[in-house]
């Protein structure tokens, strides 16, 4: 399986004015392949094939007057610029015809340099991992690296990523082999609340972070004082830089928390059930910001990479299912209850429960009762929620799951932190 590690990498000033020139190659080479294709297909002709649209857009671009400076940045990222295009295109296809989940995927469309994130994109021709420690990229040079980590592999592609906030990261892919943890008995249903962040049926809560209403309190700061820059001065360029760096502490802390959450449940539960909510049709409503907060279709997401690589399962309770309506004790369907009912007493049974544990132990029941309903008896690890591999985001996230030969010390061979 493909695992992506991140690191931040510091080129100097000369390394940053190339990887400028390589970002804007990139990008027209891009937006000419698109464009070329548009017009293909206003004129009625095929979609022209990805060698020929090469040749057109860089090998014979170069010896144009206009596109002469192609030929002073690498060629490598341009080539995998174009790959892009091409996977932009199938994701566009695959999700009109239906093979593709998730939300419409809409047509390609042009970058522009106002975009706030920069990606160049190097397989193996295009770089080289120095005895020093440094990583040569082809045509940029030796930048130094902050190895947070070590990579458990040799990368196949390396990915250059300059963030809103200015900072420069390496992104490896790196092919490993799947590392199940040994198996353990446990099972959990989770509810994602809004008073708490979740509920386990174990009767565990995870709480709300409350350090990242912190963070957004001073990034609500920033944008304020952003919007009552002039435009188009120094001082508003300032601010704007200001904002950036605000929202990438909160996304770094909030990416931080999320693995050390998920990690700890992958950790200690053979398989996990959770509710598929509507995620998207809760954040436009007026709970935006706590679900944003809240980051759930991460939190998700995370546990689904996880148990795949670990040999986890991860399960979906459909959302139509009353959980918060029956009761977890005797199956009584006791009604819809409003959202500030934290308690209630079932009217079959007479037990007391708490609404956020109640509906917890009841995905974890219809879970376990889906996956064992499933064709073929309980689902296989990882494989609960089919969807395309995705590369886990690792690397930089110490609290993640120690790798082989550290995990013999936790109870039944679980790795403690
Ligand atoms: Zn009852």
């Amino acid at each position: 399986m493909h695992l992506r590690y991140s690191y931040r990498i510091y080129p100097t000033a000369g390394q940053r004015a190339s990887l400028a020139r390589t970002f804007g190659c990139a990008r027209v080479v891009y937006n000419d392949a698109l464009a070329a294709r548009k017009q293909a297909r206003k004129d009625g002709l095929p979609y022209p094939k990805g060698t020929d649209l090469q040749k057109l857009v860089i090998t014979a671009a170069k010896k144009t007057a206009e596109r002469a400076w192609l030929a002073s940045v690498g060629v490598d990222p341009l080539i995998q610029s174009l790959r892009d295009l091409d996977t932009a295109y199938r994701n566009f296809f695959d999700s009109v015809s239906g093979r593709r989940r998730g939300r419409p995927v809409g047509l390609p469309r042009f970058k522009s340099k106002r975009d706030a994130r920069q990606t160049l994109r190097f397989t193996r021709n295009g770089f080289r991992l120095r005895s020093n420690g440094k990583l040569y990229l082809a045509k940029i040079g030796d930048v130094r690296v902050k190895w947070s980590r070590s990579l458990p592999a040799d990368p196949s592609s390396v990915t250059i990523v300059l963030d809103p906030a200015g900072r420069y990261h390496a992104s490896f892919v790196v092919d490993v082999e799947p590392d199940h943890l040994p198996e353990v008995d446990a099972e959990v249903g989770i509810d994602l609340g809004l008073t708490t962040y979740a509920v386990l049926s174990d009767g565990s809560v995870i709480d709300n972070p409350r350090f990242l209403r912190t963070a957004e309190r001073k990034l609500k700061a920033a944008q304020r004082e952003l919007s009552r820059k002039a435009k188009g001065s120094k001082n508003r360029a300032k601010a704007r830089r200001k904002v950036a760096k605000a929202h990438a502490k909160v996304a770094d802390t909030r990416m931080d928390w999320l693995h050390k959450q998920t990690t700890k449940i992958i950790r200690e539960t053979q398989a996990v059930y959770l509710e598929d909510l509507n995620v998207r049709g809760l954040a436009r409503g007026r709970l935006a910001t706590s679900v944003h907060d809240a980051g759930w279709a991460t939190f998700r997401r995370l546990l689904e990479e996880k148990a795949a690589r670990f040999g986890r399962t991860v399960g979906i309770v459909h959302r139509a299912f009353p959980s918060s309506q029956l009761c977890s004790e005797c199956g009584h369907r006791d009604g819809p209850k409003p959202l500030h009912v934290r308690e209630w007493t079932c009217g079959a049974c007479g037990v007391l429960h708490d609404r956020d544990l109640n509906a917890a132990r009841n995905i974890l029941a219809a879970g376990q009762a889906d996956r064992l309903n499933a064709p073929g008896g309980p689902a296989r690890p990882g494989v609960a929620i089919p969807r395309r591999a995705r590369p886990v985001e690792r690397g930089t996230h110490l609290g993640d799951l120690p790798r082989t030969g550290t995990r013999a010390a936790g109870a039944g061979g679980i790795p403690v932190p």
